[in-house]
Order: C-alpha cells, then sequence, then structure tokens
C-alpha cells in the first residue's frame, strides 16, 4: 500500500494546494494526491446523504449551478442536481433538446451565452471530445465535465475509485479488469488513469474492433479473451457497447458479443471468489452482464456506484467553488 491510500488530511497539501486546478476536466492532468484529496474529501458526503434526517449542508447557498447537458443523461445529470442541491445551491438543468446549438448555434456562441448567465459553476456534457475544454476557456466560472465524446468522464472514474476503495479498503494493488467498448467509452479511459494512478494494476478486455491502438501506453494490459483476463481479478468493470458512437457494426451480433465478453457465473468463477462487479450503467441486460450478476447485492456494487456519484460530485462541487466562496487557505 502506498502512502496515497493511507494518507490522512494532514499529509495533504494545505488549501488550494490540495486541488490546484480551477476546472475538472479529466482525470488526466490530475496528480495522484489530488485524486486521493478528492476521494477523502466525498467521505463525509457519503455519510451525510446516509444520514436520513438531516441530507443538507448550506455551504453553497447562493450559489448558481448550471447543469448543461447536450447529450443525454440519467444518472450523471439527476446526480449532479442532488449534488448541487444537498449543497444548498440553486441548480438549474439545460437539455440540448432545449438548447440553441440544435438551432445551430456555435459552441462558442453557447459559451459566451452560458457566460452571461454568471453561473458559479457550470457542468457540461457534449458528445464531441473537447467540446468541455473549449467551453471552459470561454467562461469566468469553473467547468466541470460530465463526459465529452469519447475523451473523459472524470466524476464516473472517482466514484468508480471510492466504490472500489470503501469495498475492498483500497485501490492499490488490486486487479481491476475492465472488458466492454473500451474504443469508445469515456468511462474506460478516465478509470485507467485514474485506477492506474492509484497504484491498480488494470487490465482492459476487448474484441480486437473496440480495443484502442496503442492502450498499453496508458500503462495497461491489454487482452481480447475475457476467460485469461478475469484470472485473479479484484474488480471487474464491465462496460456499455457505445452504439450511439459506433459507424457501422464493430460487433457481429449483441448475442455473439455475449457468447464471448458478457460476463455471466461462470465467468465471474474464474476471478477472485470475492471479486467485486461494477457497471456504470446505463446496463445492457443480457448484452454486457448477465441480469443475476447484476442483481446479485454481494458481488455488485452497481447501485453503490450511484450513491458514492453523488458523494463525489458534491465534493468536486464544493472544492471548486472554495476559491469564489472565499474559503480560508483558497486563494
Ligand atoms: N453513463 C456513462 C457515460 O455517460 C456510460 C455509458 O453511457 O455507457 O459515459
Amino acid at each position: 500500500m502506498t502512502s496515497l491510500q493511507t494518507a490522512s488530511s494532514d499529509r495533504f497539501p494545505a488549501g488550494s494546494a490540495a486541488f490546484p486546478h480551477k476546472h475538472l476536466l479529466g482525470i488526466a492532468g490530475m496528480q495522484p494526491w489530488e485524486i486521493a484529496f478528492v476521494l477523502q474529501e466525498a467521505e463525509q458526503w457519503v455519510a451525510l446523504n446516509r444520514s436520513g434526517a438531516a441530507k443538507h449542508d448550506d455551504r453553497l447557498r447562493g450559489l448558481t449551478i448550471i447543469n448543461a447537458f447536450f447529450e443525454n443523461s440519467t444518472r450523471t445529470l439527476l446526480s449532479f442536481e442532488i449534488a448541487g442541491k444537498r449543497l444548498g445551491a440553486d441548480v438549474v438543468n439545460m437539455h440540448a433538446a432545449q438548447s440553441s446549438t440544435k438551432k445551430g448555434e456555435t459552441l462558442i456562441d453557447t459559451a459566451m451565452t452560458l457566460n452571461a448567465m454568471r453561473a458559479d459553476a457550470i457542468v457540461i456534457r457534449h458528445n464531441s471530445s473537447g467540446a468541455v475544454n473549449l467551453i471552459s476557456e470561454k467562461v469566468d466560472c469553473p467547468v466541470l465535465n460530465a463526459g465529452d465524446g469519447t475523451h473523459e468522464h472524470p466524476t464516473q472514474a472517482l466514484l468508480d475509485a471510492l466504490t472500489i476503495k470503501r469495498r475492498k479498503g483500497r485501490v492499490d494493488g488490486l486487479i481491476v479488469t475492465i472488458c466492454g467498448d473500451i474504443l469508445h467509452s469515456r468511462v474506460a479511459r478516465s478509470n485507467m488513469l485514474c485506477l492506474t494512478a492509484l497504484g491498480a494494476q488494470v487490465r482492459v478486455v476487448a474484441p480486437p474492433a473496440l480495443m484502442p491502438v496503442g492502450v498499453d501506453l496508458f500503462g495497461v494490459q491489454p487482452f481480447h479473451h475475457f476467460d485469461e483476463a478475469l484470472h485473479g481479478s479484484d474488480v471487474v468493470m464491465m462496460l456499455r457497447l457505445q452504439n450511439e458512437r459506433m459507424q457501422g457494426d464493430f460487433i457481429p451480433s449483441p448475442r455473439e458479443f455475449f457468447h464471448l465478453y458478457g460476463l455471466d457465473a461462470r465467468r465471474l468463477a474464474l476471478a477472485k471468489p470475492d471479486a467485486l462487479v461494477m457497471h456504470p450503467g446505463p446496463m445492457n441486460r443480457g448484452v454486457e452482464i448477465a441480469s443475476h450478476i447484476a442483481d446479485d447485492l454481494e458481488r455488485s456494487a452497481i447501485t453503490e456506484q450511484v450513491e458514492m456519484g453523488v458523494a463525489v460530485r458534491m465534493a468536486c462541487l464544493d472544492i471548486l467553488t472554495r476559491k469564489a466562496r472565499g474559503v480560508e487557505g483558497w486563494a
């Protein structure tokens, strides 16, 4: 176990040095201790959210958060909305279907419009990789990436790391196998960066057509045979086929895909006996994961991932608005 996993708050740099970024655009560019800091901050929100009666803290009272979603979302949008409201902020949701981008407005004009609203933080999901970075350059407030194309989904990776850390007691030294559409998955990309930064040994499994060229540069081990990759795995993370990002057919059929890359009881038995099953959702039951595995609460952490999503997003909104709120040490 490295000092990162055992780090207590007094080992993190103080104030803004603990998270010296204006925006949260991706896991790329984050230092391991910055990731560990966010995870540690999120713990208090897990406790608050579980506390029943008073699920509320007013530290973001008077702040306005815009959730600008140019691509569909259920979990991420809802959890960012709940996160903002649990911290007392005014939260406004903007859906692509209602926005002027559908009428031909450019991304930069959209950014200028969002900026003119004088929000205190903007959460953005966009189907183009890099769009969130571009908008962040044009607005004054912190921007949080809620998923951009095939690029990154940093809060998903943070919530996944928090789920693993809480279930397994650590991330460092674990074997995490990520299986499915690695090529199009921003979840896979952010998780490869995050989990390797925290010291996990990451294996990625996909049919050749869905494996990015040069994936080993992420410090992960690529496999084409799922059974082989599962041996000794502590965590098995399944991914959805990102059909909306595919042009043409990347797999022979969903049935054939499940036969080779689906997680069922026989396959799960090849991993460690206590291996944890994860999926970022939305799940395609019977395509990447068998229903009885997804619903097995002993093995599956899928609903816990959703719960950790709220806590992690509360931590991110809190941390990124500290400077604007004049919190001591966040100059
Ligand atoms: N919800 C995740 C994302 O937005 C995973 C998925 O859609 O498959 O990337």
